[in-house]
Formats: C-alpha cells, structure tokens, sequence
C-alpha cells in the first residue's frame, strides 16, 4: 500500500495537535468531569486528538445555554433577514476553509481527500445558503371557519420555532451530517445542542468555531462531544428538550424514541437501509454497471442510502456482475490522504470488524465472493469492495445493514417479480432503477416502498430534495422544505371580531 503524500495543512496540524473542549454558551469548556477521549485516524489506528467527553452534567449546563439563548438574548429579537445573513455566513466560511475541513474529514472519517474536497464540504456550504434562503419564507394561512359567518372571527396561523433542539449525528457524513441538521434549525430560529459521533467530532468542533465567527449570539449552538450511552441518551432523555432530532442505527432510533418519551419531545429519525437497486435488461448497461459499483462503493459503502441489494434481469446477470466486479478490482483502497485513494479504511476496528463478519456470516450461508471478502493489509482498517453472488433473501448479508463495501447481486425475471422482492425489508430509505423504458421505471418507482427512488442515477443529493424513510428507516424528512417541520410548531389563533 502507498504511504500518504499530501502534505497536511498546517491549520490542521495545529488543530488536531490542539486540546479540545466543548462549545457551551459561547465558551470552549473542558467536561465537568474533566475526562477526556480520543479520536483515531482510521487509516493507521493511532490515536489523532483527544477530546472533552461530554456526559450528563455537560448536557444539562448546554440545554440550559440553549434554553436561555432561545428565550432572551438577541436570537429570538433577530429578524428572519439578519438570521438568514448569519446562517447564509457560515455557508462562505466553510467556503474560506474549505481545504482544512477536508483535511479534518479525511483524517478523522477516512474517506478519500479528494471526495471530501469535492463533496463533502461543498454541500455543507451549499445547506446552508439554501437554508439562509427559507428564513425569509416561513408562512401561516388565514382560514375561513366552516360553520361560522366570514365576519364573525379572524383565524389564522403562526409557524414559531420548536425551541431547544438536541441533534445527535453519526460518522460517516460528519460536516455534512451537522450541516443537514444545523441549517434549517438555525433558520427557523431554534436554539441547539448538538453531539457529533465519538469516531469523527473534529468537523464538528471546527465548524462550532465558525459559527463563533459568523456571529451566531452565544448559547445558539452548542456543541458536546461524547459517548451515545452517555451524552447522546441524556440528551435525548432531557426534560428541557423540546425536540431531537437523530441520524444513525434503527436499533440506537428506538432507544432515542423511548428515552424521548419522558417529557413527548418531538422526534425525527433517519435511520438504516438496504435499498434495493434495480438493473432492467434494457438499461444502458455501461451506465447501469458503473452506476450500481457506485451506488455501494460510494464513502466506501458507509452510506444509510447504499445500493446494497443490487437485483439483475436474469439474463444480463453476468454480465452486469462481471462488469460491477471489474469496477470493484479498479478502486485503489489506499489512506485518504494518498493522492491515488479511491476508497479509504472504514472508519473504526469495530465497523471493519463488523463488515467483515457479514463476509464470512455470508460465506457461512453459501454465498460466493466474486471479488473481494476480505479486509486489505493488517494496519489500519481497509476492507477490499466487494461483490457477493449465489445468495438469496434469507441470508443475513441481504436482509441486515451491512454499512460497508459489500453488495449482494441477485437475479429477477421481471418488473411484477421485483417489486416485492424489492419490498421485501424492514427498510425502506431508497431504491435505483435502470432501464431506458420510462414507463415501467414510474410504474417501478411508484410501488417501491422507499423515501427516495432514483432512475438511472445514484446518490444524487441536494439540499432541495427531501430525504429519509418508510417502515424502520425512520420518521420524518430531512432536507426540501419538509425539514422545516421538524423544526417548526404551527400555532392556530382565532379572534371573534
Ligand atoms: P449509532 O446509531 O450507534 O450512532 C449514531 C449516533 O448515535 C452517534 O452519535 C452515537 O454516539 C449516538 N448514540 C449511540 N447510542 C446512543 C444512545 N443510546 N442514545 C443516544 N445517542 C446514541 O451507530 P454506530 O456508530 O454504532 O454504527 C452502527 C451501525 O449503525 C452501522 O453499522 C450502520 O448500520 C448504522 N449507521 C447508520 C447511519 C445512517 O446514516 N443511517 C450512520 C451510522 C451508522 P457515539 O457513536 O458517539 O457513541
């Protein structure tokens, strides 16, 4: 394997050698406990950074920052324009440091620098701006009673922000994950308090610092590193939260939604997957083909939306599996810092661990590696992508999420056999189809049970697209205009005149 050969910023040297503390009211603070954990860098499991670790006496001083920023101070005085200006600001300030958020989130995350210069870090500044947009727009209907004469009352409605908001992101988007949940509460007028995963919070904890000097008030956005079972269930858990809003397992959802229900926070969930993708013998097979390699190998298959179950027309199947498997052969798995990087190392020992335990559970059940099945090298935690053949929808390598580079292929024979074989899953998050027959993609598409279907594209995201899912895929949307729900309570007011 190649070593890495792009020299660090020197921005981020400092940032990563320096001492972190957590962002509560405006002030960087070490934890109450005074503990502290590391971070690793996946590519060679030595330990990056360490940080605060926040916990439950933590959590209670950051929702009493958030409560107090959210009933006096000058956010709630602010206009809808001047907080649109705020939040539009952090957008170029990710802009400015642009280089040095990428290189937090190669080193932190794994992922390959040059997807998170052209990705990750564009989108999060993009999120914002489109967020800064909708400020302006938040709006209430005036409503004529059904059984009352039209002069005899005024009623109308108000959209008011939610309140104290707890948001709890997970690893494998870390910038982009806080932007989704951090843009459209800051412009709806929310107050925040937000605990990155315990694998990547450097992203997280540099933009805290931007949003200082954006010049979010204090107490607006508060940021505690730590543990799920710690921090994260507190949190969820709080009294004074009005909502939570969290991305991550199904299993960690239901525990958030039972730990919501102490005070009936508001909740929304976005949660696992393994999205059905589905190639029709008359797709153009040059795109299908590489769209389905990129579709599971895209963020090294750490994707809740993963193309994971790819179903073939049965007689392309070969053809369509020979020609993902090439794909899978040509990816350079090497460090994220090496300029010939095309997928990195997962982002922890315990999720190599894991992918690679699906591997050999499906070897296990009969299922045959066309490429790949097994982890690279014995530094760092590289898994090769891999392609997975005679399997069927009993194995657990289908059914379960495997969240790393590992698809399994499957025949059909045809579009009234697929449907329920697409269904057949808790999840229902996304789904591909390709084909050139734009009939039957619709037709397809409107009986998949899933939140976002693609035709003859992949992972295409944008801030105006909502996102998120049916069945245990979770509740709620992020992104579009249906986010603002999330982040809004709509108050009916009724005059008699
Ligand atoms: P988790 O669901 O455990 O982590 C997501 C976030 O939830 C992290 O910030 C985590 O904290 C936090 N968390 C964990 N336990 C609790 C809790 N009891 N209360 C409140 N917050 C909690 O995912 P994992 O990292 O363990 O990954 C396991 C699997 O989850 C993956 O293999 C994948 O299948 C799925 N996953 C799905 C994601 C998605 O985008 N939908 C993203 C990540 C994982 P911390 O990690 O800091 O301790």
């Amino acid at each position: 394997m190649a070593t890495a050969v792009i020299s660090m910023d020197p921005g981020v040297s400092r940032f990563v050698a320096a001492k972190h503390r957590m962002l509560i009211n405006g002030k960087w603070v070490e934890a109450a406990s005074g503990k502290t954990f590391p971070t690793y860098n996946p590519a060679t499991g030595e330990v990056l950074s360490n940080i605060a670790e926040g916990d439950v006496a933590d959590v209670n001083r950051a929702v009493a920052a958030a409560r107090a920023a959210f009933e006096s101070g000058p956010w709630p005085k602010m206009s809808p324009s001047e907080r649109g200006r705020l939040v539009w600001k952090i957008g170029d300030l990710i802009e400015k440091y642009a280089e040095e958020l990428a290189q937090l989130e190669s080193l932190d995350n794994g992922k390959p620098l040059k997807v998170a210069r052209a990705a990750d870090v564009p989108l999060a500044a993009d999120h914002f701006r489109y967020y800064a947009g909708w400020a302006t727009k938040i709006e209430g209907n005036t409503i004529s009673l059904g059984l009352a004469p039209a002069d005899k009352f005024h009623a109308y409605t108000r959209r008011e922000p939610v309140g104290v908001v707890a948001q709890i992101i997970p690893w494998n988007f870390p910038l982009l994950m806080a932007a989704w949940k951090l843009a459209p509460a800051l412009a709806m007028g929310c107050t925040i308090v937000l605990k990155p995963a315990e694998q990547t919070p450097l992203s997280a904890l540099r933009l805290g610092e931007i949003i200082q000097e954006a010049g979010i008030p204090d107490g607006v956005v508060n940021i505690v590193p730590g543990y799920g079972e710690t921090a994260g269930a507190a949190l969820a858990a709080h009294d004074d939260v009005d909502k939570v809003a969290f991305t991550g397992s199904t299993e960690v959802g239901k525990l958030i939604l039972k730990a919501a229900a102490g005070n009936l926070k508001k909740v929304s969930l976005e949660l696992g997957g393994k999205s059905p993708n589905i190639v029709f013998d008359d797709a153009d097979l040059d795109r299908a083909i590489s769209g389905a390699a990129g579709a599971i190998f895209f963020n090294h298959g750490q994707c809740c939306c993963a193309g994971s179950r790819l179903f073939i027309e049965k007689d392309i199947f070969d053809k369509v599996v020979d020609g993902v498997s090439q794909h899978a052969e040509k990816i350079r798995v090497r460090p994220g810092f090496d300029p010939e990087c095309d997928m990195g190392p997962l982002v922890s020992e315990e999720q190599m661990n894991r992918v690679c335990g699906y591997m050999d559970s499906g070897k296990q059940e009969g299922a045959k590696a066309v490429t790949g099945g097994t982890r690279v090298g014995d530094k760092g935690y590289f898994v090769k992508p891999t392609v997975l053949v005679n399997t069927n929808d009993k194995m657990k390598v289908v059914q379960e999420e495997i969240f790393g580079p590992v698809v399994t292929a499957m025949p059909f024979s045809d579009a009234s056999d697929i449907v329920p074989k697409s269904n057949d899953t808790i999840y229902g998050l996304a789904a591909g189809i390709w084909t050139r027959d734009i009939k039957k993609a619709h037709a397809v598409a409107a009986k998949l049970r899933a939140g976002t279907v693609w035709i003859n594209c992949y992972n295409v995201f944008d801030a105006a697209l909502p996102f998120g899912g049916y069945k245990q895929s979770g509740w709620g949307r992020e992104m579009g205009h249906e986010v603002l729900e999330n982040y809004t309570e709509v108050k009916t007011v009724c005059a008699a005149l």
